[in-house]
């Protein structure tokens, strides 16, 4: 099966996008921020000396996220969309590398092309739900009955720490300094493809599905 990145900034619908691939075709979500958020709450060493690191908007360790990945695929499986990962030049060589020794390899690269003036809106509004991981917005996208996710039902609705335009700024300027040279690397590499991230996500979705052909 396919494997594939979404790159983009903070709020470009990366995780919207990967929720949709993972029902649409059965894809396995590798989220290194969801890796990092799960380690936090479990209160695990390496989940508490993030903490402040995520919560300044700055990157974690390369090491530290890499080590995350390879024990997911050491888990074994195919069919990966790697979300928030690589973000920076070392951890694209070591995914190559990590797949490589798997006789595996990456087969699209996809950007989600963003305007950078629409992402304070779309971060600062927005919320999930932590049972079932439903994405909301304040103003595009709220809840029908207030307090209560659509989907499941569960009342359980979060708003990430890190989701503060201050926060979100830092992670703005890590993101075009540290990881958007992955798209000049990954269109040597021939494997980057463009969508517009600017379009509801039934449209940047269609246009995903076309990229990647029939499920
Ligand atoms: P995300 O959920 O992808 O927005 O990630 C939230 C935060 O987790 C980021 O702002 C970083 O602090 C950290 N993080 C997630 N993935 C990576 C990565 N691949 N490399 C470094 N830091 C990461």
């Amino acid at each position: 099966m396919t494997n594939i990145i979404l790159l983009g900034p903070p709020g470009a619908g990366k995780g919207t996008q990967a929720r949709i691939l993972v029902e649409q075709r059965g894809m396995v979500q590798l989220s290194t921020g969801d890796m990092l958020r799960a380690a936090q709450s479990s209160g695990t060493e390496m989940g508490k000396k993030v903490t402040e690191v995520m919560a300044a908007g700055k990157l974690v360790t390369d090491e530290i996220v890499i080590g995350l990945i390879e024990e997911k695929l050491a888990e074994g499986g195919t069919g990966f969309i790697f979300d928030g990962f690589p973000r920076t030049l070392p951890q694209a060589d070591a995914l190559g590398a990590l797949l490589d020794k798997r006789g595996d390899k990456l087969d699209s690269v996809i950007e989600m092309k963003v305007d950078p003036e629409a992402l304070v809106d779309r971060i600062t509004g927005r919320f999930t739900c932590g049972q079932c991981g439903e994405v909301y917005h304040d103003r595009t996208k709220p809840t029908h009955n207030a307090g209560a996710c659509d989907v499941c039902g569960s009342t359980d609705l979060r708003r990430r720490a890190d989701d503060n335009e201050e926060s979100l700024r830092k992670r703005l300027f890590e993101y075009y300094q540290k990881t958007s040279p992955l798209i000049g690397y990954y269109y040597a590499k021939g494997t980057l493809r463009g969508v517009d991230g600017m379009a509801e996500p039934e449209a940047v979705s269609a246009q995903i599905a076309k990229i990647l052909g029939p499920a």
